[in-house]
C-alpha cells in the first residue's frame, strides 16, 4: 500500500523525518506531497523545500517527493493514491486534523486518513518553532537535519526569517 504524507514542510524537521522513516518501513511507498500554496507565505520556496526533503531522505529508497497546489483530494485522485497519513503531536492537533479528515472524506469517500502519533522526543517540534529559534540565533541542532540548519542560517543572514 502506498501513502501520501502531505504538508507545508517549511522547512522539514526531524519530527517530519521521523514520521517519514516510520512510514517508509510500513508502506510500500511514501509520497511526500509538498503543498505549494501561494496564499500562504512561506520562508522557503517550493523548490527549496523539496530540495531539503530530498537531501534529508536520500537514504530512504521508497520515498517520492511531489508538489501540489489546490486541494489534497484532487492530488490524491490524480496520483491514484487514496491513503493519507498525518502526524499527531498533541491533543491540540486533534481537532483540526479531525475536521480536515472529515471534510476530505465527505468530498472523496474512498479517501482514508491515517494518523501516526509523533515520537515523544519531537512532540513539541514544528516548522514554526524552528524558524523562531533560528531567527534569534537559538540552537536548532537535533531539531532539524544539518542541511536545514545551514539553510536557516542563510535565510537569517539574508534577513528572510
Ligand atoms: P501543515 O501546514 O499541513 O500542517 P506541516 O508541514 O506543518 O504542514 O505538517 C505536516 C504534517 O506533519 C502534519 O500532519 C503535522 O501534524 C505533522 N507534523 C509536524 N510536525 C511533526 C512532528 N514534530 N512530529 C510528527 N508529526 C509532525
Amino acid at each position: 500500500m502506498n501513502v501520501i504524507y502531505p504538508g507545508s514542510f517549511d522547512p522539514v524537521t526531524n519530527g517530519h523525518l521521523d514520521l517519514i522513516k516510520r512510514c517508509s518501513e510500513k508502506f510500500d511507498k511514501v509520497i511526500i506531497g509538498v503543498l505549494n500554496n501561494i496564499a500562504k507565505k512561506s520562508v522557503f520556496s517550493i523548490e527549496e523545500r523539496i530540495d531539503l526533503i530530498e537531501r534529508s531522505t536520500e537514504n530512504l529508497h521508497n520515498v517520492e517527493i511531489n508538489s501540489f497546489s489546490g486541494l489534497l483530494i484532487d492530488f490524491a485522485k490524480e496520483i491514484e493514491c487514496p491513503n493519507i497519513v498525518r502526524g499527531l503531536r498533541a491533543v491540540s492537533d486533534f481537532e483540526y486534523e479531525m475536521q480536515l479528515a472529515l471534510a476530505n472524506k465527505k468530498l472523496y469517500p474512498d479517501l482514508e486518513t491515517l494518523f501516526m502519533v509523533s515520537n515523544t522526543e519531537y512532540s513539541f517540534l514544528s516548522s514554526s518553532i524552528v524558524k523562531e529559534l533560528a531567527k534569534f540565533d537559538g540552537d536548532v541542532n537535533g531539531l532539524v537535519p544539518k542541511e536545514v540548519k545551514f539553510a536557516l542560517i542563510k535565510k537569517k543572514k539574508a534577513g528572510d526569517l
